[in-house]
C-alpha cells in the first residue's frame, strides 16, 4: 500500500448510471424501502461472518456479538447503519459497489417503458438494494472491512449518485461495513427515532440478528444545578428471534410478507406461503412463499438461481436453491431450517446425503399443494399466477415424472369453448365436458394464440362441438412431446394424423348433416395423385380431408411429427430439423378445389395445386418460399372470368 493514501476516481458502469437514475425517480413513493435493503445486506454479512466462523472463529476477532446498528445525527444530517458483518476488500467494494452486478441487467433496461408506475415495478422484480440510498440521500459514504484482515485494508467508498465514485484507503479497526447517508434536505424525517424504530419493526423485525438504535439512559436525578448522569446504551429495536422458528399462531400476515420482502428483495407482497415444522429423528422446518409476480430472474440458467436459503440450527449455510428446488419451481423463495444436516455440508453433500433428498421432496411437495390450493380456492388470483408462471411449471410435466399427477391437475389452457378469448380450462373439466364417445383430448400447437384459434384444423371440430385446447406457449410442443395422457385419455394434436370423429356424440350424428357429411365423396384417386405430382417434394402425400369444413386446404403431420412452427423456430435457431414433409389435406367440398377438379389446363391446374399449398402454409403461420409467385398466381385467380 502506498504511504500516501490517494483518493481515486471511479466512473460507473452505464448500466449502473441506468438503473441509479430510475431508481432514484421511480421509486420516490416506495422511498422508505431503503431501510429494509441495507439492513438486509447488513445481515448477509452477518450471515457469512457467522459461516466462515464454523471452520475458524478467530475470523470474528474476539466480536462475536453479531448485530446491525442504526444511528443518526441530527447535527450531520446523517444516517448510518453499521454491522460487524464480513466486510468488503477493495476488490470487494469494485465489483459489488461500483456495479451492478446482477445478470440480466440489459435484459431489464430494455423492458423498461418510460412509464414511471411500470418501471417501478420493473425495479421491484429486479432487486433494488444498496442503491435504494441514493432515493433519500444526495450523497453515501461506505467504510468497509473484511473481516480477518488488517485495519489498514479499510476502504471508503463515496458517490453522489452521479456518474462516479471515489475509492481510498482508510484504517478501519473493527471489520464489517459502515454505510452513511448523507440525507436529502428533505428527508429529515429519517433521522426521527421514532420513525426509524416503526420502519424497523415494520420491515426487520424477524431478521435473525439483533438490531440496535443509542438511547439516552438518565439514572438518578438532576440536582439542582448539576448535570443529570445520561449516557447512551444501545437498545434492541427488533425482535431478532428468525420469523421461522416461532410457531405460526404467533406470527401474523403481515410478519410473513415483511419476511418474504426481506428474503425476495420484492416489492410487492407474496401470494401465498407455507410453513412446516417437521420433528422426529429428523427434524427441519421449511418457510416457502410463491410470488405473486415474477422475478427478473425466472428465465435463468439452472446453475445461477437463487431464492432458497438453507440455515442448519439458525444458521446461513448457503443458498441452495439448485440442490433443493427443481428447475420449474425457480420462482419459489424461503427458508429451510434443518437441525440434523452438519454444519459444514458443502453443495455435492447436499446432493447425495439422504436427508437433503428427503427435505427436496418435501419442498417439491409442499410448493405444489400450496400452488393447488390457490388453484382450488381462488380462480381469479390463480389465473394471475399461472400468467405469471405457467409456462415454467408445464417443464415440471417433462422434468419431474414422480410429481406429474400433482402438476397436471395445476394446468391451464385456452380453449375453443367458452367465452372465446383466451378462456381457461383444466384438463378435468374438459373430460368432464367430453361428449359420449369422445375417447381422446384434443388440441393444438401452435406460434401464437390467434394462429391457434384461427387455424383451419379446428373446423371440424368447432362445427361438431368439440372442444380443443388451445396451445401458445413455446414449451407446449415439447410438453406434448412427453404428455401423452391425463386421466386415462390420451392426447390427439387435431393436425396430426388421421381425425375420424364419426363415433363422437352418436346420438346427434343420426341428424341429417352428419350423414350428408358421410355422403360426401372424397376426392377422386387419380386427381389426388396428379395433385401430389404437381406439387412434387413439397408435400409427402395429398388426401382428402376430414377437418375442413371452410377452408379449401391445410397441412397435417405425422403423429410423431414436429409441429412446423417450431421446426421453424429451431431452423432459425441454426439446429439440425429432421427432414419431414407435411401431407396435404383438400377440402373436398370447398369451390377451389371443385374447380381444381374440373381444371384442364396443365399451367393453371400446376398454379391452382401450389395457391392451395400455400394458402395451407399461410395459415400454419410460415412464410412463402415465393412470395410474388403466390401474389401473381392468386392475382390471376382473381381477374379469371
Ligand atoms: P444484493 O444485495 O441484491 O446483492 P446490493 O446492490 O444491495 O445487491 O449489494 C451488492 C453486493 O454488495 C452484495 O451482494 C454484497 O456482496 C455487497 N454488500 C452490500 N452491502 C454489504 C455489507 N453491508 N457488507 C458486506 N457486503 C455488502
Amino acid at each position: 500500500m502506498s504511504e500516501t493514501p490517494t483518493v481515486e476516481t471511479h466512473a460507473f458502469q452505464a448500466e449502473t448510471r441506468q438503473v441509479l437514475h430510475l431508481m432514484i425517480h421511480s421509486l420516490y413513493s416506495n422511498k422508505e424501502i431503503f431501510l429494509r435493503e441495507l439492513v438486509s445486506n447488513a445481515s448477509d454479512a452477518l450471515d457469512r461472518l457467522r459461516f466462515t466462523a464454523i471452520a475458524d472463529d478467530s475470523i470474528y476477532e474476539g466480536d462475536s456479538d453479531l448485530r446491525i446498528e442504526i444511528e443518526a445525527d441530527e447535527e450531520a444530517g446523517t444516517l448510518t447503519i453499521r454491522d460487524n458483518g464480513i466486510g468488503m476488500s477493495r476488490d470487494d467494494v469494485m465489483e459489488n459497489i461500483g456495479t451492478i452486478a446482477r445478470s440480466g441487467t440489459r435484459a431489464f433496461l430494455d423492458r423498461l417503458s418510460g412509464d414511471e408506475k411500470m418501471d417501478a415495478h420493473l425495479i421491484g422484480q429486479f432487486g433494488v438494494g444498496f442503491y435504494s440510498s441514493f432515493i433519500v440521500a444526495d450523497k453515501v459514504t461506505v467504510l468497509t472491512r473484511k473481516a480477518g484482515e488488517a485495519a489498514e485494508s479499510g476502504v471508503r467508498w463515496e458517490s453522489d449518485g452521479g456518474g462516479e465514485y471515489s475509492l481510498e484507503p482508510v484504517d478501519k479497526e473493527t471489520h464489517g461495513t459502515e454505510v452513511i447517508l448523507h440525507l436529502k434536505a428533505d428527508e429529515n424525517e429519517f433521522l426521527n427515532s421514532w420513525t426509524l424504530k416503526s420502519l424497523v419493526s415494520r420491515y426487520s423485525d424477524h431478521i435473525g440478528f439483533p438490531i440496535r438504535m443509542p438511547e439516552e439512559v438518565t439514572s438518578g436525578e438532576a440536582e439542582k444545578g448539576e448535570e443529570a448522569d445520561t449516557r447512551v446504551e444501545w437498545k434492541d429495536v427488533n425482535k431478532a428471534s428468525a420469523l421461522w422458528t416461532l410457531p405460526k399462531s404467533e406470527i401474523s400476515d403481515e410478519e410473513y410478507q415483511s419476511f418474504y420482502k426481506y428474503l425476495s428483495h420484492d416489492l410487492d407482497d407474496a401470494m401465498c406461503w407455507a410453513h412446516n415444522k417437521v420433528e422426529g429423528s429428523q427434524s427441519y422446518t421449511t418457510l416457502l412463499y410463491i410470488p405473486e409476480t415474477a422475478p427478473m430472474d425466472l428465465m435463468l440458467q439452472r446453475d445461477e438461481r437463487t431464492g432458497l436459503r438453507l440455515y442448519v440450527n439458525r444458521v446461513f449455510i448457503m443458498d441452495a436453491a439448485q440442490q433443493l428446488l427443481p428447475h420449474y419451481l425457480r420462482f419459489v423463495r424461503g427458508v429451510v431450517d434443518s437441525d440434523d444436516l452438519p454444519l459444514n455440508v458443502s453443495r455435492e453433500l447436499l446432493q447425495e446425503n439422504e436427508l437433503s433428498g428427503k427435505i427436496r421432496s418435501a419442498v417439491i411437495r409442499r410448493s405444489l399443494d400450496m400452488i393447488g390450493k390457490v388453484a382450488k380456492d381462488d380462480a381469479e388470483q390463480y389465473e394471475k399466477f399461472w400468467n405469471q408462471f405457467g409456462a415454467v411449471i408445464k417443464e415440471g410435466v417433462v422434468e419431474d415424472f414422480s410429481n406429474r399427477d400433482r402438476i397436471t391437475p395445476l394446468l391451464r389452457f385456452a380453449s375453443t369453448k367458452g367465452d372465446g378469448a383466451k378462456h381457461v380450462v383444466d384438463l378435468a373439466g374438459y373430460i368432464e365436458r367430453m361428449p359420449e364417445g369422445q375417447e381422446a383430448i384434443y388440441y393444438i400447437t401452435a406460434e401464437n394464440h390467434q394462429a391457434a384459434a384461427n387455424s383451419p384444423h379446428l373446423e371440424v371440430f368447432r362445427k361438431k362441438g368439440i372442444e380443443v385446447l388451445l396451445m401458445s406457449d413455446r414449451v407446449d410442443e415439447w410438453m406434448m412431446a412427453y404428455f401423452t395422457e391425463f386421466d386415462g385419455k390420451p392426447f390427439k394434436s387435431v393436425a396430426k394424423g388421421d381425425i375420424n370423429l364419426a363415433s363422437i356424440g352418436k346420438e346427434e350424428a343420426k341428424d341429417e348433416e352428419a350423414e350428408e357429411a358421410k355422403d360426401e365423396s372424397a376426392l377422386d384417386a387419380d386427381l389426388l395423385k396428379k395433385i401430389g405430382e404437381s406439387l412434387g417434394d413439397h408435400v409427402s402425400e395429398v388426401r382428402s380431408s376430414q377437418r375442413l369444413t371452410d377452408s379449401a386446404s391445410c397441412l397435417v403431420l405425422g403423429d410423431q411429427e414436429m409441429a412446423l412452427h417450431l421446426q421453424r423456430l429451431l431452423e432459425q435457431a441454426g439446429q439440425d430439423v429432421p427432414d419431414s414433409r407435411p401431407v396435404l389435406e383438400l377440402n373436398p367440398t370447398h369451390p377451389l378445389v371443385e374447380k381444381l377438379a374440373g381444371e384442364e389446363d396443365q399451367q393453371a391446374f400446376g398454379d391452382l395445386s401450389l395457391v392451395l399449398f400455400e394458402q395451407a402454409l399461410l395459415s400454419e403461420g410460415a412464410s412463402l418460399e415465393d412470395p410474388a409467385g403466390f401474389v401473381r398466381r392468386v392475382n390471376s385467380l382473381l381477374l379469371e372470368k
